[in-house]
C-alpha cells in the first residue's frame, strides 16, 4: 500500500440487480420448474400471440403452448435439458423461436429459463407476402415487364403471361430452351447465346443485361427486347437457378433506327453527287441495309416514263434477282399499279403482298416468277415528290424475317422519298444552272469575238481618217476624233475583259513570263493613267523605291496594275492614292491604297469573283470583271491578292508575287 486514499472499485453485484430489469426485456422470459410449470414470467411473454391460455404461475407449459407435434417436440427437448443440463437455442416454431437454459442449484438442474421471440403471426406473414407479391406483379404488369425462371435440375422454364406474349407464344405455352433459342433473331442469336453462356458460368458474376430481337413463335412478329437475368449457383459452382425479366423496347429501337437512317440518308444526299444514278444506287443500298430487305428506285422523265432505275438487296446472294427485276419495272405509265403513285403522287402500303396482289402487279409471267423468287411478304410504293413534281418511285419490300410494314414504316419511307426527291430536284436545278452558265459563257465568248472584229476595223478607220484630215478639216473636227478614238479604246478594253473571262473559263489564260522590273512597269502604267488621275482629282504618292526584278508576264501584270490603279481613282476620287513596293522574304509586295468609299466587310469575298460588284450601277459603271481577272492572273503567277478596307475610310489592295513565278 502506498498509503494514498483510493475509492473502492464499483462492482456490479448481480445479486442486487432486481429481477424486474430482466422482466422488462423485449423478448419473453419464463422460469419453469422441473414439472414444466410456470414459476415466473415477464411482461413480454404475457403479450405474446403464441400462448393459447391466460398465463399465471403454476400453469403447465403443455396447457399454454398450441397443441401439436411441434409443441410435443419442444416439451420433449425441455425434458432433455432438465435431464442433461445441455441448453438449446432458437428453435423455430410456427409462432416464434424458443431458447432454453438450465437453472442449477449446485449440480442439480432445478428448473429452466425460457426465452421466446415472436415472429409475425403466420397468417399475417402469409398475407403480407401475398400482398407484396401482388404489388410486385402489378408493378411488373404496369411496366409491361415479363418474367421467366429456369430450373436446370428439372428443365422447367416458367414464363409469366407477359413474357409469353413478348416471345409471341400463346397463353399457357410450355417454353423450353430449344424453343427459346430458335425464336431469337438469326442476326442476334450468336451474340445472345454467348452472353447467356457467359452468365451461367460462376466466374461471370451471374448477371446479364442485353438487347436482342425475337421472332414471335406463333405470329412471326419481330420484337426488340431488353433482357436482364441472373444466375444462382450452389457452393460447388453448379447452376441452380436462372431467372430474369424481359421488356419490349421495339418502339424505342424503331425510333432510334429511323432517326439514324434519316440522318445517314441526308448525309449521303448532301454529298456532291453529280449523277442521279449514283444517288439512287446509294439510297437503294442504304434502304436495303436498314429499313427493307430490297429496294427498287425509278426516276421519271417529264412524260412519266421511268427510264432510270436502281436496286439493291440486303443479301448479296439475292442481289442479281433484284437486278433482274429492274428489267421488269414498267417504264411506261398505265402499265402497272406499281406506277400509280407517279400519276397520283400517293404512296401505297401493301401489308400482305399475296399471290393475288403479285399477279396484279406483274407485267409478265416472268416478272411474276421473279417476284415469287424474291418472295416479299410486305411492300410499300412511295413517290419521290419535290418542287411540286413527282421525280420517281421507290419500291421497298420486306422478306423473310423482316416484319411486315406498317403506317410508321410508310411515314419513314415517305420522308426518305421526299428527301431523295429534293436531292433530285436540286440536281435538276443544278444541271439547269450549269447549262445556263455554259450557254452564257459560250455567248460571251462568241459575242466578244464578234465585237472584236468591227472594233478593230473601227480603230483602223479612225487611224485612216486621222491621217487623211487636212489641217482645216482637223480644226473643224476639233476634239471629236480623239474622243471617238478614246471611246473605241474603252470599248476595246471592255471586250478584252469579256474575252479574258471566256479564256479563263476554258482554262486558256496563257502566261508568257520574262525577266522584268516591277517599279519601271508601275511608273509606265501611272504615266499612261495620268489623265485618269487628273480627271478624278487624285494625286499619286509613289516614293523612290529600289528596283524589284522578277520573272513575270509584263502585259498581264500591266493589266493588274491598270485595274488596281484605275479602281483607286474611280472609288477614291478627290483623295490621294499611295503606291508602295517592297520585297519581303523573297516575295514582291505591291500595295495600292486609296482614301475612298471603302468596302463593307460582307462584300469583300465576292469582289474577286466573276461579275462581283459592291456598288450600285447607277453611281459607278463597270462589269465587275477587273478584280476577277486580276486574281486569276496573280494566282497563275503563284501569287496572292487581298484587300483590307473600311467603309468610307478607303481600301488597300495588296498583290504578293514570288520573284520567280512558274513559267
Ligand atoms: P468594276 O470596278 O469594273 O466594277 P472590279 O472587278 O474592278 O470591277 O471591281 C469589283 C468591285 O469591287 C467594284 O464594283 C467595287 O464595288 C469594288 N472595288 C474595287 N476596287 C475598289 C476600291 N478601290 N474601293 C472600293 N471598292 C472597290
Amino acid at each position: 500500500m502506498n498509503g494514498s486514499l483510493q475509492e473502492p472499485a464499483l462492482r456490479l453485484d448481480l445479486e442486487s440487480v432486481p429481477l424486474e430489469v430482466l422482466w422488462n426485456a423485449p423478448i419473453g422470459i419464463a422460469l419453469v420448474d422441473r414439472g414444466l410449470q410456470l414459476v415466473r414470467f415477464n411482461r413480454a411473454l404475457a403479450g405474446l400471440h403464441g400462448p393459447r391460455a391466460r398465463l399465471y404461475p403454476g400453469i403447465r407449459l403443455a396447457d399454454v403452448l398450441p397443441p401439436g407435434e411441434a409443441t410435443q417436440d419442444i416439451l420433449w427437448r425441455m425434458e432433455q435439458v432438465l435431464a442433461t443440463g445441455q441448453p438449446f437455442s432458437r428453435i423455430e416454431l410456427e409462432w416464434g423461436r424458443v431458447s432454453c437454459h438450465p437453472l442449477h442449484e449446485g449440480t442439480r438442474v432445478v428448473g429452466l429459463c425460457l426465452y421466446l421471440e415472436e415472429v409475425p403471426e403466420p397468417g399475417l406473414a402469409r398475407e403480407a407476402l401475398q400482398v407484396s407479391e401482388e404489388r410486385l406483379r402489378m408493378s411488373l404488369a404496369s411496366a409491361s415487364i415479363g418474367t421467366w425462371d429456369f430450373n436446370p435440375a428439372t428443365g422447367e422454364f416458367l414464363c409469366d403471361a407477359r413474357a409469353l406474349e413478348l416471345f409471341g407464344a400463346p397463353p399457357g405455352f410450355r417454353m423450353d430452351c430449344d424453343t427459346f433459342h430458335s425464336i431469337i433473331h438469326p442476326e442476334d442469336r450468336e451474340r445472345t447465346q454467348q452472353v447467356i453462356q457467359r452468365t451461367v458460368s460462376p466466374e461471370s458474376g451471374g448477371s446479364y443485361d442485353i438487347e436482342y430481337r425475337v421472332i414471335g413463335i406463333q405470329n412471326g412478329v419481330e420484337r426488340w427486347l431488353s433482357a436482364q437475368g441472373r444466375a444462382w449457383f450452389d457452393e460447388h459452382g453448379g447452376l441452380v437457378r436462372f431467372s430474369g425479366t424481359v421488356v419490349d423496347i421495339t418502339q424505342r429501337k424503331r425510333t432510334e433506327a429511323s432517326a439514324r437512317f434519316l440522318s445517314e440518308a441526308s448525309r449521303l444526299l448532301a454529298e456532291r453527287l453529280d449523277r442521279a444514278e449514283e444517288i439512287l444506287e446509294r439510297v437503294a443500298r442504304l434502304s436495303a441495309s436498314s429499313i427493307c430487305t430490297y429496294c427498287i428506285i425509278g426516276v421519271t422523265r417529264p412524260d412519266g416514263r421511268l427510264p432510270r432505275v436502281a436496286g439493291a438487296h440486303r443479301e448479296p446472294s439475292q442481289e442479281h434477282f433484284v437486278r433482274e427485276a429492274l428489267r421488269f419495272v414498267p417504264r411506261a405509265p398505265g402499265t402497272s399499279p406499281l406506277l400509280e403513285g407517279v400519276h397520283t403522287g400517293r404512296s401505297a402500303l401493301i401489308r400482305e403482298f399475296t399471290q393475288d396482289v403479285r399477279q396484279r402487279y406483274a407485267v409478265s409471267p416472268e416478272h411474276l416468277a421473279l417476284m415469287n423468287t424474291l418472295d416479299a411478304h410486305s411492300v410499300m410504293t412511295v413517290p419521290m415528290r419535290a418542287g411540286g413534281k413527282v421525280h420517281g418511285m421507290m419500291i421497298l419490300a420486306a422478306c423473310a424475317h423482316q416484319r411486315r410494314f406498317d403506317e410508321e414504316d410508310l411515314a419513314l419511307a415517305e420522308e426518305l422519298a421526299h428527301r431523295v426527291g429534293m436531292a433530285l430536284e436540286n440536281l435538276r436545278l443544278y444541271e439547269e444552272a450549269r447549262q445556263a452558265v455554259g450557254l452564257r459563257d459560250e455567248f460571251l465568248s462568241v459575242a466578244s469575238h464578234e465585237l472584236k472584229t468591227p472594233l478593230t476595223s473601227l480603230k483602223l478607220q479612225h487611224a485612216l481618217i486621222g491621217k487623211s484630215l487636212t489641217p482645216e478639216c482637223r480644226a473643224s473636227v476639233g476634239t471629236r476624233l480623239p474622243k471617238a478614238v478614246s471611246q473605241v479604246e474603252r470599248l476595246t478594253s471592255l471586250v478584252d475583259s469579256l474575252l479574258d473571262v471566256s479564256r479563263i473559263g476554258a482554262g486558256r489564260l496563257g502566261l508568257e513570263p520574262v525577266e522584268m522590273e516591277l517599279t519601271q512597269l508601275l511608273r509606265e502604267v501611272m504615266e499612261r493613267l495620268s489623265e485618269v488621275f487628273a480627271q478624278a482629282g487624285c494625286g499619286v504618292d509613289f516614293p523612290d523605291t529600289p528596283t524589284v526584278h522578277g520573272y513575270w508576264d509584263p502585259s498581264r501584270l500591266d493589266q493588274v496594275l491598270v485595274n488596281l490603279l484605275s479602281n483607286a481613282a474611280k472609288y477614291g476620287a478627290g483623295k490621294p492614292i499611295h503606291v508602295r513596293v517592297k520585297v519581303v522574304d523573297g516575295r514582291a509586295l505591291l500595295s495600292v491604297e486609296d482614301e475612298g468609299i471603302g468596302i463593307a466587310p460582307g462584300d469583300v469575298p465576292r469582289l474577286f469573283s466573276r461579275f462581283g460588284r459592291a456598288v450600285s450601277e447607277r453611281h459607278y459603271g463597270g462589269l465587275g470583271l477587273g478584280l476577277f481577272i486580276s486574281k486569276q492572273i496573280v494566282e497563275a503567277m503563284d501569287g496572292r491578292i487581298r484587300v483590307e478596307s473600311q467603309p468610307a475610310r478607303g481600301s488597300t489592295f495588296t498583290v504578293e508575287l514570288p520573284l520567280r513565278a512558274r513559267g
